[in-house]
C-alpha cells in the first residue's frame, strides 16, 4: 500500500494530556488541567437546557447548512460600521477545521509555500505537511508574529499566509491597524487566514471590516475558547462569498453537530457569561503575572487567557507538575511552558506546585 512520504514523516498533533489520563496514571482524583486553553468555568444552564431540548433529536441528520447558527452569527457580527451575511459565513468542526479546508482550497502543488511565523499555532505546520507542500517558517520578533520579516518571505510560489491573533502560544497580539498595513502589502493572489481564535479577550480591534477590501482575507474564529464549548468542536471562518463558496464545496458534509450548533446559538445569546470569562481570565492573568514577577520568572505579556513562562528545564518542570496533579502545556518556545488562566483556586493550586516544583530543582 502506498503511503505519501509527506504523510509518513507527520508527527500527529500534541493536544494537550487529558484530565482522565493523568487520573488513571496517577490515581489521583483532584486534577487540574491548564493545558489547553478552555473555559475554566463550565457553561450556563441555558445553554445547557438547549442541548438538553436537542437530545432527542439526534437520530435526525443536523442540518447542513446551518442555517440558525449563520442567522444568529450575522446578527452578532453585524453593526452600524458592518454588515456580515449568511454568504460569507461558514462553520466548521472547530476552527481548526476550517484552517484545513483554507489549505486544501488554495494549495495544488508540491512546489506552493505556505507562510507562518515561529512559535505560531502547532496546527499551520501540521496542515501544510500533510498536504506535501512547503513551509516557509518566519523567524519570530519577540516570540510573535514578524510581519515584516513575513512579507518579505514572499514569493510567486506563496500561496497562504497563516496568523494567528492573538497568537498562541505566545499570547502576543497585532494591532488591527497593523493588520491592515500588512494585507495592504500582500499580492491578493494570496490567501491569507486570520486565525482569531482568542479575539473575544482583546479590545479596541476590529478586523471584519477588511473583509470588504480583501477578498482574499479568511478571518476565523470558534466557540472553544471563550464560550466554552471546545468539547463539542464548532468554530466559523469569514471572508467574501466567492471564497466561503469554495471552501463549502471541499468541506465534509454535517461538519458541525446538531448538538454544537443549538449550544453555539445559546452561546452567542449569552454575552453576560462571556463577560465574566472575560473579567475572570483579566483578574487570573493579574495573579500569574504578580505570581512570576515576585518569583523572577520571565513571561511573555499575553492577550489571550493563557501565559507562557520561563522555567528553564521545561520537560521536568512539566512532569513535576503532572505528578502534582497540574496540567500544563510544554511548547516549542525553549525554556517556557504555557498555563491556561484557571479560575483563581486553579490559578493559586498550579502557582504553588510551581513554586514547589522549581525550589526542588
Ligand atoms: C485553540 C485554537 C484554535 C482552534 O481551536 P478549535 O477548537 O478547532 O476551534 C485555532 N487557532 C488557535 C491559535 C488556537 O489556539
Amino acid at each position: 500500500m502506498n503511503i505519501c512520504t509527506h504523510i509518513k514523516q507527520l508527527k500527529p498533533y500534541q493536544a494537550g494530556k487529558p484530565t482522565s489520563d493523568l487520573a488513571r496514571e496517577l490515581g489521583l482524583e483532584n486534577i487540574v488541567k491548564l493545558a489547553s486553553n478552555e473555559r475554566p468555568k463550565p457553561i450556563s444552564s441555558n445553554i445547557e437546557q438547549a442541548i438538553i431540548r436537542q437530545l432527542r433529536e439526534v437520530n435526525r441528520y443536523p442540518d447542513n447548512n446551518g442555517f440558525a447558527l449563520k442567522v444568529a452569527l450575522s446578527k452578532h457580527l453585524s453593526n452600524d460600521k458592518i454588515q456580515v451575511n449568511n454568504e460569507q459565513l461558514i462553520l466548521g468542526n472547530g476552527s481548526s477545521n476550517i484552517l484545513e479546508l483554507a489549505a486544501k482550497s488554495c494549495l495544488c502543488q508540491a512546489t506552493d509555500e505556505v507562510v507562518f511565523s515561529e512559535y505560531a499555532f502547532m496546527l499551520y505546520g501540521l496542515i501544510t505537511q500533510s498536504l506535501g507542500v512547503k513551509a516557509v517558517v518566519v523567524p519570530s520578533k519577540n516570540y510573535g508574529h514578524d510581519l515584516t520579516a513575513m512579507l518579505a518571505t514572499i514569493t510567486d510560489k506563496t500561496r497562504l499566509i497563516f496568523i494567528a491573533n492573538p497568537n498562541n502560544p505566545s499570547g502576543t497580539f497585532l494591532r488591527d491597524a497593523d493588520i491592515l498595513a500588512f494585507l495592504q502589502q500582500v499580492p491578493n493572489t494570496i490567501m491569507v487566514v486570520l486565525d482569531e481564535a482568542y479575539v473575544e479577550y482583546v479590545s479596541n480591534y476590529q478586523t471584519l471590516h477588511f473583509l470588504n477590501k480583501f477578498p482574499n482575507l479568511l478571518i476565523t474564529r470558534t466557540f472553544s475558547k471563550a464560550y466554552g464549548l471546545a468539547g463539542l468542536r464548532v468554530g466559523y471562518g469569514i471572508a467574501n462569498p466567492e471564497l466561503i463558496d469554495y471552501l463549502n464545496r471541499i468541506r465534509a458534509p454535517f461538519n458541525v453537530n446538531t448538538l454544537a450548533e443549538v449550544a453555539a446559538v445559546a452561546a452567542l445569546k449569552d454575552q453576560m457569561s462571556l463577560l465574566e470569562t472575560i473579567a475572570l481570565n483579566t483578574k487570573g492573568m493579574a495573579q500569574f503575572t504578580q505570581a512570576f514577577a515576585a518569583m523572577s520568572l520571565e513571561s511573555i505579556p499575553s492577550n489571550a487567557n493563557f501565559i507562557s513562562v520561563k522555567t528553564g528545564n521545561t520537560n521536568k518542570v512539566y512532569n513535576d507538575l503532572l505528578a502534582l496533579g497540574f496540567i500544563v502545556r510544554p511548547i516549542e518556545i525553549p525554556e517556557f511552558i504555557r498555563i491556561s488562566i484557571g479560575t483563581k483556586n486553579e490559578n493559586d493550586g498550579v502557582i504553588a506546585a510551581l513554586k514547589q516544583v522549581l525550589k526542588n530543582d
